[in-house]
């Protein structure tokens, strides 16, 4: 290593934090300096495969000349103007394709900076709609264990309290109802049992509950399990049955992932507010957006106080509406589908045998993900360590080591990825 880039990686060390680190004890990084296709180029001139997509929104992959192209463009007229009474076609455009591809009745869109303000402003329209409906005392929320929603304050308290590492906020996070997650899993015959504990959580307290907000069939950074999706379509009928309304979060699972477009359709059911994020602008900027029925439009605007409360500074961001409208596009007009369910194929074939391992517990793949479960936590240094001299870009936590690469990804790229799995799970 250079000095110059020794130096910077000291600086790194002592006053920039990463996302969950220490800044006494910080777990070692990895300088990087380009990406493109499933490679990233570190420092040091090694190329590793993709099988994060940059926490599922890559799904391009990296450097694509069609997502550099419409930002390029976009930049030249303008790259942010206020949307507070001004608007532009980046905004509407994207807008208009969203409306499109997500469940028919969803209708609104609001434009957002990240999956977890998108979160927010999910459970601020859900209590706003009952607020508005001569409601107020309906303010709570029904999750289920496991979750995870994002690290602000609304969102974290509906994310795992176990798994989501909040616990010293729990005096002052609002304390919402959990349910059991469903023990069904995605290919398991369903069990109408799993519904008993959402169903009497929702009987016993609907007059005080806005919402139920879960993961789609995936749940995410909670766990990485995957559930029937006749636990969703159960849990929509006990929400119209209550009166409660249903928020989807799709900031993991949505534009593909679980091989639908959303995974809401795998259970055929709209829900009431969808958010999206993550791969929305496929990884190029941040970007989120949470939709809306126009029942809940409405009534939030029918209301006292007549407009919603909430409107980011940089709300409907021209360049993240531009990447996100072209990687949408770029999506849908290719054969997504195929490659998602090629990758679930592969994944399936190369993971097998881990099941029988002494040191796994379960393996689990659903459309482009790949989840290895182990018996005991990994050492987070020492696994990143070991799949980087594999040349493979994987950040395994806790007991799970786990993949999700781009789509693009090809066949020995992908083999490459399970590969090392295979091996480094033996080896620890
Ligand atoms: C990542 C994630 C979030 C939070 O998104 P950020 O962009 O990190 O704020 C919320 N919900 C789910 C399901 C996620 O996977």
């Amino acid at each position: 290593m250079t000095d110059h880039s020794e130096s910077l990686l000291s600086f790194d060390k002592k006053h920039i934090w990463h996302p969950y680190t220490s800044m006494i004890n910080p777990l070692p990084v990895y300088p990087i300096i380009s990406a493109s296709g499933v490679r990233l180029r570190l420092a040091d001139g090694r190329e590793l495969i993709d099988g994060m997509s940059s926490w599922w929104a890559a799904i391009h992959g990296y450097n694509h000349p069609i997502l550099n192209e419409a930002i390029q463009q976009q930049l030249k007229k303008m790259s942010h103007v206020m949307f507070g009474g001004l608007t532009h076609e980046p905004a509407i455009e994207l807008s208009k394709l969203l409306i499109d591809i997500t469940p028919s009745l969803l209708d609104t869109v609001f434009l957002c900076d990240s999956g977890s303000i998108s979160v927010e402003v999910a459970i601020k329209m859900a209590i706003q709609y009952w607020f508005s409906k001569g409601h107020p005392e309906k303010q709570k929320l029904v999750t289920i264990r496991s979750g995870y929603h994002g690290d602000s304050f609304g969102a974290m308290s509906v994310c795992d309290p176990v798994t989501g590492m909040h616990e010293m906020f729990c005096h002052i996070l609002p304390q919402q109802f959990f349910a059991e997650p469903p023990k069904c899993a995605y290919h398991d015959p369903w069990n109408p049992d799993d519904l008993n504990h959402i169903t009497s959580i929702i009987e016993q307290n609907h007059s005080s509950i806005a919402a139920v907000i879960l993961e789609p069939i995936v749940q995410g950074a909670g766990g990485m399990r995957m559930y029937s999706p006749k636990y969703l379509s159960g849990v929509r009928t006990i929400c119209d049955a209550y009166n409660v309304l249903l928020i989807a979060d799709e900031i993991a699972t949505g534009f593909g992932r679980t091989g639908d477009l959303f995974a809401c359709n795998k259970a055929d059911i709209t829900p009431d507010i969808m958010c999206l994020g993550k791969a929305l602008t496929g990884g190029y900027m941040t970007m989120a957006a949470t939709l809306t029925t126009r029942a809940v439009s409405d009534q939030i605007s029918k209301g006292r106080p007549g407009v919603f409360m909430h409107g980011p500074t940089f709300m409907g961001n021209p360049l993240a509406c531009s990447v996100a409208r072209a990687s949408i596009q770029l999506l849908i007009n290719s054969s997504w589908q195929d490659k998602v369910m090629a990758i679930e194929t592969q994944l399936k074939h190369e993971l097998a045998s881990l099941a029988e391992s002494p040191k796994v517990s379960d393996i689990r793949v659903l459309g482009g993900i790949g989840v290895a479960e182990l018996k005991e936590p990994v050492n987070m240094a020492d696994i990143q360590q070991k799949f980087v001299d594999h040349g493979v870009w994987l950040r395994p936590f806790g007991r799970l080591v786990y993949t999700m690469p781009p789509y693009i990804i090809d066949p020995s790229d992908l083999s490459q990825i399970t590969n090392a799995i295979n091996k480094i799970i033996e080896m620890t």
